[in-house]
């Protein structure tokens, strides 16, 4: 993913604004009126999802066009439907900038597909080709091992689907692993606006395919949530520009709610950068709204951690307490919501 130049953050906030409006969402569900039987808030396994990160990169770095991108995504395919869920594999032709293509696949597991009241997670599962941010050129053409920047999000999202299973829950929940997010093309320091919006375009395009061809014609959940970049020690988690341009109640809700859960160390409450991610396509052409969680700790590298697609993205910087936040605040998250204590 990419930072994305505040003119253009501009642009797509002119084309956001034919959206359904988050207060729409809100006025739907306030007549959701809290369930007899509530359900209570799994406790989520922080080492078991660090053990799925692990497991990942012991495929290797999951490039598409890769022996190793193949057998991740079809470990995927057996670990959710193992998990009780529904799966569907979205195959399609993705290519990239270089003029390449490549077999691609977005991964999309369901719980109770017949329940009209849904919420999506998704996350890019996907790893760059090149470490490209890496102060040493010599590791410029290496893959990136990808811990955090691809294979924490599905880690997450399957020890989310594990605790589903072992406890039910009352609405229904997606599940979309976004293939070929991370092939794009770097824009330098001094790009035209051209050349600016041509490298966007370059960026999420599993997540663009899913956007345009979703799984279910029917398909309106009530939001969805990012996950990008959601393992590494000492993250931090500031609002997302589009998030709360598009989102702004659901965003905010779930930062009070992890803060009173005591996870305000790294859910922020302040506004960080405005990030060209999966979740832009997924609203721009969807309509679904769909917030980003992601780490954004600093302002060097873009705004992203110091091993962000560099050769430093491996398990050393993955910390089970920044696993187990997320995925805790997630669990009260969707539980609320299955309760009638959310939105
Ligand atoms: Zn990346």
């Amino acid at each position: 993913m990419n930072k994305i130049h505040l003119i253009l953050f501009l642009i797509l906030a002119i084309t956001f604004s034919n959206c359904k409006g988050d207060k729409n969402n809100n006025s739907s569900s306030t007549t959701v009126t809290p369930k007899k039987n509530k359900r209570s808030i799994p406790k989520f396994d922080a080492q078991n999802a660090y053990d799925l990160v692990a497991k990942q990169l012991d495929f290797g770095a999951r490039v598409p066009g890769t022996e190793a991108h193949v057998k991740c995504k079809d470990w995927y395919v057996e670990q959710f439907k193992s998990l009780g869920t529904i799966v569907i594999e979205q195959d399609f032709k993705g290519t990239v900038y270089t003029g390449e293509t490549f077999d691609c696949t977005n991964v999309i597991a369901q719980i109770n597909p017949d329940k009209k009241e849904r919420i999506v997670l998704a996350a890019h599962w996907d790893s760059r080709p090149f470490c490209d941010s890496d102060p040493d050129p010599k590791n410029h053409s290496k893959p990136v091992l990808a811990a955090d920047d691809g294979a924490s999000g599905p880690a997450v999202m399957l020890e989310i689907a594990k605790q589903i299973q072992k406890n039910g829950i009352d609405i229904g929940v997606d599940f979309v692993l976004f293939d070929l997010e991370d092939y794009g093309k770097e824009t330098g320091e001094n790009a035209s606006r051209e050349e600016v919006l041509a490298n966007m375009e370059t960026w999420a395009i599993g997540s663009k395919y899913w956007a345009q061809n979703l799984h279910r014609p029917d398909y309106k959940p009530i939001f969805g949530i990012l996950l990008d970049m959601v393992g590494a020690k000492n993250a931090v988690f500031p609002y997302e520009g589009f998030s709360l341009q598009v989102a702004p109640t659901v965003t905010k809700k779930i930062w009070q709610l992890a803060k009173n859960m005591g996870k305000g160390n790294y859910f922020i409450q302040k506004e960080g950068g405005s990030i060209t991610d999966d979740h832009v396509n997924v609203i721009k052409y969807a309509n679904i709204h769909m917030l980003d969680i992601i780490n954004m700790p600093n302002n060097d590298n873009h705004g992203f951690g110091d091993y962000h697609h560099t050769i430093k993205d491996n398990m050393d910087i993955i910390d089970k307490r920044t696993l187990g936040a997320v995925g805790q605040v997630l669990l009260a998250v969707l539980y609320r919501q299955s309760n009638g204590e959310f939105l």
